[in-house]
């Protein structure tokens, strides 16, 4: 009997991740390649599609398999894989049907009203879809249900593990050191000059440049491609077709370059799932925070070192003829990790990035909890950025109004960005002690690296939550410290203070 079910139970698995996989390929074709006029009927598709899961998800057959399965079964994969597809029932089974759908009717408005907004600098005209985005959120947090903080039950979806307590211990410490640290950065008398940076770069040796890159990260373009797009991404369509997009900005090599490595770490890790998972919802990477953890690992603690440009620096002027043939390296790379508060999270230094991720982080908090309202946002923004990072938005348009994520009802997502961060400094440590990683990133033969990855994180794909994942690593939970001790190593060193 047990073993029928197992068979339904993992059919009812295929059948759901074939679908998925249809959708990514769609979502992936319309951000690359498709022509404008296809998209309404595109989108069409994969909103029928995206039902068609949904049904999967929460069908009465798959609650009996749920119920018949859980706690009958040996097999730790299958196991695993009861547990999410449970998590996943009762997590869409709370929202009453038709709430749900009229939440995303107002999401797809809502992310409209929003482009419109930002390119007017009219935060009036988002405001009510973002009061009914925000209401919704707080009452399908009472419908997942919470211990202590309601923001809680939308930390959950991101980063499960992760709550209001734990951020609220880690993120003032860590805010303190940065803050400190940027003090002494901007009073040091030698700052660098990103002016050396500029040049005019062809897109097609920058994409040469790019994929090179790619192949020494050690990703398989038997199983990827490297496309163009206007906002880049990396998308797991399964283990053997792992696709990268990047940017090529013709004036500034910097979009392309960190932009592609950084797609290449989200990438690996999708490209390194164990095989046994495939067809299961466990084929996926863990949680946001880690597969951050996996990008900013290779964009900011590989490619930012100095190490990397002493090895890469020659064959990065080789593609860029018309530059940087008289700079000294010294200068090249202090110029790459010049620290400057700016007003937009996307263009910011690696410094001060988690400390725009604090200000959306306070902000989401009180609002889910019901401190304050939308009405109050761009006010609070503007202070909590002149509190935060010294600086104060002009206007909406470079302040409340600049992310995608709100529009789209996605709260809770924003602190996975800064908790990449610490894991990514926690892992790299810990990496450190295995291997010479300084001698190996100066070689440029990352293959020791990639499979230290692999066999640290990759392969168990979400058969593992990311702080049990991050315990069995470093034997240790989130640990603030070590991106500290990173960063005030790294820009003591680089800012002579
Ligand atoms: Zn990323």
């Amino acid at each position: 009997m047990t073993q029928e079910i197992e068979h339904k139970f993992k059919e009812l698995l295929r059948e759901q991740s074939s679908y998925s996989e249809a959708i990514g390929l769609m979502a992936w074709d319309m951000r690359t390649k498709a022509p404008v006029k296809g998209m309404d009927n595109r989108s069409e598709v994969i909103g029928v599609l995206s039902q068609k899961v949904h049904e999967l998800q929460t069908s009465d057959e798959m609650r009996s398999c749920i119920d018949t399965l859980k706690g009958n079964v040996q097999d730790p994969i299958l196991k695993r894989a009861v547990e999410e597809a449970e998590e996943t029932y009762e997590k869409t089974a709370k929202i009453p049907t038709h709430e749900y759908r009229e939440y995303v009717t107002l999401q797809s408005k809502a992310e409209s009203v929003w482009a419109k907004a930002k390119a007017e600098n009219d935060f009036e005209s988002f405001q009510p879809y973002l009061e009914k985005l925000v209401e919704y959120n707080r009452r399908f947090a009472e419908y997942w249900g919470y211990e202590n903080h309601r923001y809680d039950a939308l930390l959950n979806n991101y980063e499960p593990g992760v709550t209001v307590e734990v951020l609220d211990q880690v993120f003032p410490k860590v805010r303190k050191a940065l803050t400190e640290l940027l003090s002494n950065i901007q009073q040091a008398p030698i700052q660098p000059d990103p002016s050396v940076l500029e040049g005019h770069f062809p897109k097609e040796k920058q994409a040469q440049f790019s994929e090179e890159i790619l192949k020494r990260m050690g990703y398989d373009f038997e199983a990827g491609r490297l496309d163009e797009t206007i906002h880049p991404f990396a998308i797991g369509l399964n283990r053997n077709d792992v696709r990268v997009t990047t940017k090529y900005d013709e004036q500034d090599f910097r979009t392309a370059v960190f932009g592609t490595i950084h797609e290449g770490g989200h990438a690996l890790y999708e490209q390194n799932i164990s095989e046994e998972l495939s067809f299961t919802p466990l084929a996926t990477g863990t949680s946001m925070g880690i597969h951050e953890s996996q990008s900013l690992f290779w964009e900011n603690f590989i490619a930012r070192n100095e190490a990397f440009w002493e090895n890469h620096y020659q064959l990065f002027k080789a593609y860029a003829p018309d530059s940087f043939q008289e700079l000294p390296l010294d200068d090249f790379y202090r110029a790459i990790n010049e620290v400057k508060p700016s007003f937009i999270r996307i263009e910011a230094d690696e410094l001060t990035y988690c400390l725009h991720i604090m200000v959306r982080y306070e902000l989401e908090k009180a609002l889910i909890g019901g401190e304050i309202e939308v009405k109050d946002l761009p006010r609070l923004w503007n202070e909590k950025m002149k509190d935060y990072l010294g600086i104060e938005p002009r206007n909406d348009a470079e302040g409340v109004l600049q992310d995608i994520h709100w529009s789209g009802g996605d709260f809770g997502y924003f602190p996975s960005y800064a908790l990449g961060y610490m894991y990514a400094a926690q892992l790299s440590s810990r990496m450190e002690q295995d291997l010479d990683v300084e001698a190996i990133i100066r070689k440029g033969d990352f293959h020791q690296i990639k499979e230290w990855l692999t066999e640290n994180i990759h392969q168990y794909g979400k058969m593992k939550k990311p702080l049990q994942l991050l315990m069995d690593v470093t034997g240790e939970g989130l640990n603030p410290d070590k991106i500290i001790e990173y960063l005030t190593e790294k820009y003591k060193k680089i800012y002579q203070f």
